[in-house]
């Protein structure tokens, strides 16, 4: 939520945005016009990376001002488009069966077209999946961030039906919309959320007498969710310690990381692939043998590019498995 009361016109928000080059005096004239409900050309030049929202250390949320406003003024997409798009991710029927657990995992909308980056001993508990369990961040990308709002309580209500006591989070998403956005929007979330990067720590600390180490050098991709629940991030990093993984020195990584671009594609604000390639680069020029990424979109948008710089992804899920001996490393 945007608090305007929080802001102190430093401009540091627009400055650090790596989507844009932007001057201190710019900016703060994007976040006064912001503040004041106008139509600025910022909400135009946005790519919606959420990234605003970490940079500002005041805790004032200028993204989430800027997704009200986008929607307002229908910046990226014309009202129709979006109401076409919300029908598509409606769940009208009735959920036959649900599992009863004390801890269920929420795989989102990946349970078919990302199933094998959820097998083996790690995924061996009770699941949902589909569109019941659809968190709608994806609206906040498309400037309609009411349609995320109107269906937030649905989200954690299906969840809340299982009775589970946890639920883990597959997709940093959905972890985002139930540690941060729902409270956020007053929704009480009655059981406790888990971060998929939790839940593999616990899974490797349950396991450690099988873990051989991998001994490889790595990049991370930080999705653009991650920007909303930074506390979680140590867990990232128990893992790859755990697993005897390096996470590389890279100039795009942390607060700097450069998200995926994928969203270029969906706004239609040209070719992801320049900013992919220099993301790739930064990695091999750090020594990165893989990019490890967190979200199966990062490792559909990344794909091609990924191929091309003779980068390999790895599911971060997939390093446990990997140092578990469920899969083999071939790096
Ligand atoms: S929103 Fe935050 S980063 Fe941006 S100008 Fe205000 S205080 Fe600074
Ligand atoms: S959300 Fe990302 S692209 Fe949009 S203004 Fe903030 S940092 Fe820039």
């Amino acid at each position: 939520m945007f608090i305007a009361e929080k802001c102190d016109l430093c401009g540091d928000c627009f400055v650090k945005c790596q989507w844009m080059d932007v001057d201190r005096t710019q900016s703060v004239l994007w976040i006064k016009e912001l503040i004041a409900g106008k139509n600025s050309e910022v909400l135009g030049k946005c790519l919606t990376c959420y990234a605003c929202n970490e940079y500002c250390t005041r805790g004032a949320n200028p993204f989430d001002q800027i997704a009200i406003l986008q929607e307002k003024y229908h910046t990226l997409f014309p009202e129709e488009t979006v109401a076409m798009m919300e029908q598509k991710y409606i769940f009208s029927g009735e959920i036959k069966n649900p599992p009863a657990a004390d801890r269920i995992m929420s795989v989102c909308v990946f349970g078919k077209s990302d199933a094998h980056l959820i097998q083996g001993e790690l995924y061996n508990l009770p699941q949902v999946s589909g569109k019941p369990y659809f968190c709608w961040i994806m609206f906040s990308h498309m400037g309609a961030a009411s349609v995320q709002k109107k269906h937030a309580q649905e989200f954690v209500d299906r969840l809340a039906e299982t009775g589970a006591k946890e639920i883990v989070c597959f997709h940093d998403d959905c972890y985002s919309m139930l540690a941060k956005i729902a409270p956020d929007y007053g929704i009480h979330v009655p059981f406790r959320p888990i971060h998929l990067a939790e839940y593999l720590v616990e899974c490797l600390k349950a396991n450690k007498g099988k873990i051989t180490p991998l001994n490889i050098d790595i990049a991370y991709n930080r999705p653009c969710a991650s920007r909303f629940t930074p506390e979680k991030e140590h867990f990232i990093d128990e893992i790859f310690k755990i697993t005897g993984v390096n996470r590389v020195k890279r100039v795009y990584d942390r607060e700097n990381a450069l998200c995926c671009a994928g969203s270029k594609l969906l706004l239609g604000k040209g070719d992801p692939k320049p900013d992919q390639e220099k993301n790739f680069k930064d990695a091999n020029d750090a020594g990165a043998k893989a990019m490890v990424c967190l979200c199966p979109i990062c490792m559909h948008s990344f794909s091609v590019t990924a191929a091309e710089m003779k980068l390999p992804l790895i599911f971060l899920g997939d390093i446990a498995r990997m140092a578990l001996g469920e899969l083999e490393c071939s790096l």
